[in-house]
């Protein structure tokens, strides 16, 4: 049996639902499960490590990535571009993307999450070039099962391409009965919905402008067939809107109720663009929202209403977006972002630290629909993230730790970073995969797809 002690610990947050926050409290581990929560557990031999120094948190979870996109940041091209002109330069690199490129890219930007105190991640891998004939999902959860992260990507989609009058090239999308057919046969193979699943798979069209009404409507019957969630990028942009009001006459997410998209088991991508009576519709039907302020401030997409939408009660989970939009995986970056976004929109008590920490935990978790990972309570999944604070950049910080993590900080590297029971990050180091053999073909995939389309 797999058992470890964290020993008293220097301040633990919980996230649970009184909210506690406890000094000098120790926790047992035992297998995949937090065992134990109490004062001076005996270790018994059992692996012991020392938390007196140590903030202890839930394991961060990301609600939305896109991890193919790890080998194009700060593209010179696209570096100053709105989202259309922004997507359509970067379908023309993505489309040399091959096995290789999945499996780095997924190993990459899983590896940054890990580092960051990230233990969930979702992925919405949206891309099926004609001359990729590898199953995605497959080479994506074999992935991450290497590494060691828990997995809850969707099957995502297009298949309205430019001939049609969406935006992608032809040569990038399906047709819709080969989506619904490996959608299927998709959920099938590697949706485990039973406690503690370290691999869940659920269904992403990629946004209004990329797949048709038919599309979506139909993916909403097969995702409720086999109970697993809906995902979908809405409201990110206005040039989103205006496509939706001209195609449809509709607005995007009267579109999205036309084709039965709203639920507790629908989450969108950014929603910045939604009127009071859509943010009340949200609230009342349990639609939850994946909030993205890095690549929102990156793309000039614009502020999502998240104060608000907060005290509607609409599920808000954080999300760091993929890595051309971001252009990192870091989850503590994106949890500071989003205090620090909300206060230069609304004041500085628009956003709490203890907010911002909820979206990343528990808020994220109930997004994938997940009851058993997001807090720290025994019984549940021992997803823990640790980060040290006896440092020069924590120092004089102390009188909240909570606060500390988010407000202060040169570097968001956890120290410890648990998932499943599995020290997966140990000294700031990934234990489970070499980071330098990670660096260095990265970098020559990167190299390679831009030279392919001529940008270097
Ligand atoms: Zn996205």
């Amino acid at each position: 049996m797999n058992r470890i002690l964290l020993k008293n610990i220097f301040h633990l947050v919980t996230m649970n639902s009184s909210g506690d926050r406890i000094n000098g409290v120790d926790i047992l581990i035992e297998d995949n499960r937090i065992k134990r929560i109490g004062s001076d557990i005996s270790s018994n031999g059992t692996e012991t490590i020392d938390c007196s120094t140590k903030l202890v948190i839930p394991g961060l979870v990301n609600s939305h990535h896109h991890l193919f996109q790890t080998f194009q940041r700060n593209i010179p091209p696209v570096q100053n571009a709105h989202l259309f002109e922004w997507l359509t330069n970067l379908y023309e690199i993505w489309k040399y993307m091959d096995e290789e490129t999945v499996y780095y890219s997924t190993l990459l930007g899983c590896a940054e999450l890990l580092k960051t105190g990230c233990t969930t991640t979702t992925d919405h891998h949206y891309l099926y070039p004609l001359a990729f004939q590898s199953d995605i999902p497959q080479l994506q959860m074999e992935t991450a099962a290497q590494i060691g992260i828990r997995f809850a990507p969707t099957r995502g989609s297009m298949s309205r391409g430019k001939s049609k009058g969406g935006l992608p090239p032809d040569s990038i999308i399906q047709s819709e009965d080969d989506i619904l057919t490996q959608s299927e046969e998709a959920i099938r193979k590697y949706h485990d919905p039973s406690p503690l699943s370290m691999r869940q798979i659920h269904l992403a069209p990629c946004s209004p402008f990329s797949v048709t009404t038919e599309l979506l409507k139909e993916t909403a019957q097969l995702a409720r067939k086999y109970n697993v969630r809906l995902h979908t990028h809405l409201c990110e942009t206005l040039d989103e809107e205006d496509y939706c009001l001209e195609k449809y006459n509709m607005r995007p997410l009267a579109l999205m109720e036309s084709v039965d998209w709203l639920g507790d088991d629908v989450w969108y991508a950014h929603g910045i663009y939604f009127n009071d009576d859509e943010l009340n519709l949200l609230a009342q039907t349990g639609t939850g929202i994946a909030h993205c302020p890095t690549s929102n401030m990156r793309l000039g997409s614009g502020i999502a209403r998240v104060p608000e939408m907060l005290k509607l009660g609409i599920p808000v989970g954080l999300a760091v977006d993929g890595s051309a939009s971001n252009d990192s995986s870091d989850m503590v970056g994106e949890m500071r972002n989003a205090l620090l976004l909300h206060r230069v929109h609304a004041g500085a008590d628009a956003m709490s630290a203890p907010q911002v920490l909820e979206m990343a935990t528990k808020q994220s978790a109930s997004l994938l629909g997940r009851t058993d990972i997001g807090t720290i309570e025994e019984g549940k999944a021992a997803d823990i993230a640790i980060f040290e604070l006896d440092r020069l950049e924590y120092t004089g910080a102390l009188s909240d730790p909570l606060a500390a993590l988010v407000f202060s900080g040169i570097n968001h590297q956890a120290d410890m970073t648990i998932v499943n029971g599995a020290v997966l990050v140990k000294e700031g180091r990934l234990t489970s995969v070499d980071e330098r053999e990670i660096i260095e073909n990265g970098n020559r995939i990167s190299r390679h797809m831009l030279e392919r389309a001529g940008i270097l």
